[in-house]
């Protein structure tokens, strides 16, 4: 559309001088938004294992209202941004871990409140299924303060425990620590949904949180849940005293396996006293804040588009907006109960206030995301990229002034 008006020649020369301003803006806009161009480059939903740590870097600096819009797109294409999974994480034997993980309560290297247990008798786990399932539980979780799964007795009562669970309609998951193939092999053929086994921070980072066993022996285990087809649950911890550039440093490691993970468990450390990380940041008062779980979150739903991003432990620390932050951010699931292994986590009927409220609703078990908008091998318009240009952006003036007749024209 387009106007013309009559324009005194005294104003003349002010105008064309604010032309030249604006000519100005709109250059250096043009230029930054070639900027934007290059960050979103390589982000539009496709399910890629060949990240560099830069894209993913660039990816993670964005503007936080940028990486939440991007990121709320492109979990839209894989998930319905309503359903959360509901699942319930319980302590099937706590404490007296060898392990040294600077952040456990759990380790017997600590002196913390936990005190070792024995592991819990298999009616009380499958009672404590049972109501996890009435309470809209769909993935329950056994927690074990394990090295590895020694003892053949005490695998034994895992598997049956794993065969009864999987026969409630739940997905059935497990952290117990290392695993051989072959355990992986057995744990599979119960009826195992996933297994979790954390990287926890970037490979760097690592010798500064536990000592007792490597990156490597960690990545092993998760290549024998992998090769053994159990979906796979693999994530980290935000606050351990780690810089930006090791969180970076996890999503690529995650983001590059040959398999994204299904699952990536994102954590906010509760310090617990007693635990070197956990005295040290209570000491320094560094608690993870909403806005770097938000970063993380946004950053892990684009660079691993088709994983259920799970907000795990921490929850307690952040109000209903940010936890809704969050899932508009593109995480899909939560812990639900009122105790993450040995921390709190908010009640049952906390947690279904806030679903009402932000109109969420429970993702039943065994869904899996929605296929992929693209083909192994198309070229198709990337869906994305098509919305984010439908949205409202950044428009420019076009300002012509017709020197010869002193006209102003402009057209939007
Ligand atoms: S292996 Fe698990 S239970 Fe053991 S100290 Fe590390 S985090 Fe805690």
């Amino acid at each position: 559309m387009a106007s013309a008006a009559a324009i005194s020649n005294a104003d003349k020369d002010a105008l064309l001088k604010r032309i030249e301003e604006l000519e100005d803006d709109k250059a250096k806009l043009q230029a930054e938004l070639k900027g934007d161009d290059l960050r979103v480059r390589g982000v539009n939903g496709r399910v890629r294992t060949d990240w560099t740590k830069e894209e993913i870097q660039a990816v993670y600096e964005k503007p936080l209202i940028d990486l939440v819009f991007d990121a709320a797109m492109i979990h839209r294409l894989y998930f319905s941004s309503r359903e959360i999974m509901r699942s319930t994480l319980i302590s099937y034997k706590s404490g007296g871990c060898s392990e040294n993980c600077g952040y456990c309560s759990q380790s017997q290297h600590h002196k913390t409140f936990v005190k070792p247990t024995p592991a819990m008798q298999i009616e009380e786990v499958l009672e404590a299924a049972r109501r996890a399932k009435a309470a809209g539980s769909a993935r329950f979780c056994m927690g074990s303060a394990w090295r590895s799964v020694g003892k053949k007795h005490a695998f034994k009562r895992i598997l049956e425990l794993v065969k009864e669970i999987n026969g409630m309609g739940m997905e059935v998951c497990t952290t117990l620590g290392m695993l051989t193939p072959e355990q992986a092999k057995q744990l599979k053929e119960a009826g195992l949904t996933a297994y979790n086994h954390n990287l926890d921070t970037s490979r760097e980072y690592y010798p500064k949180v536990v000592t007792t066993r490597s990156y490597d022996d960690r990545l092993d285990t998760v290549k024998n849940v992998r090769e053994a087809g159990i979906s796979v649950c693999c994530g980290g911890i935000v606050g351990l005293g780690e810089e930006e550039d090791d969180r970076v440093g996890l999503l690529h490691q995650l983001a590059t396996l040959t398999e994204h993970p299904e699952s990536v468990p994102i954590n906010a450390l509760v310090p617990v006293a007693g635990t070197p990380l956990g005295d040290k940041l209570i000491a320094e008062g560094k608690a993870p804040q909403w806005d770097e779980m938000v970063r993380m979150i946004a950053t892990a739903r684009i660079v691993m588009p088709r994983s259920m991003v799970r907000l795990s432990a921490g929850r307690m620390e952040f109000p209903m907006a940010a936890q809704g932050l969050m899932f508009m951010a593109g995480a899909n699931s939560i812990f639900t109960g009122d105790k993450l292994l040995t921390t709190p986590n908010p009640a049952f009927s906390e947690d279904d206030r806030m679903f009402e409220i932000l109109g969420l609703v429970g993702k039943a078990p065994h869904t899996a995301p929605l296929k992929s908008p693209y083909s192994a091998d198309d070229d198709v318009a990337d869906a994305a990229d098509a919305a984010r240009a439908a949205q409202p952006g950044p428009r420019f003036v076009d300002i012509q002034v017709n020197k010869s007749s002193s006209k102003l024209e402009t057209s939007l």
